[in-house]
């Protein structure tokens, strides 16, 4: 491996990086919450669960991640 591989290299880590740090950011988004501070699901309009909400996952309740996730 010459200098070049490792200057490579490095750009994609860090890209990598960049891109993880986004990925971990988006879910912190507060769009649908309401106005008593819960989160709404973005496909029924359901009360997030709190467990999730804990868990940083806001957008969509237990049973629409579910379904999401089989999609
Ligand atoms: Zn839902």
């Amino acid at each position: 491996m010459d200098n070049a591989d490792i200057a490579q290299r490095y750009q994609e880590i860090t890209l990598a990086q960049h891109l993880a740090a986004a990925t971990v950011q988006a879910p912190a988004s507060d769009h649908n919450k309401n106005s008593d501070g819960d989160y709404e699901c973005i496909d029924c309009d359901e009360i997030v669960e709190p467990q999730r909400v804990r868990f940083g996952l806001t957008l969509r309740c237990i049973a629409c991640q579910q379904l999401h996730e089989k999609q």
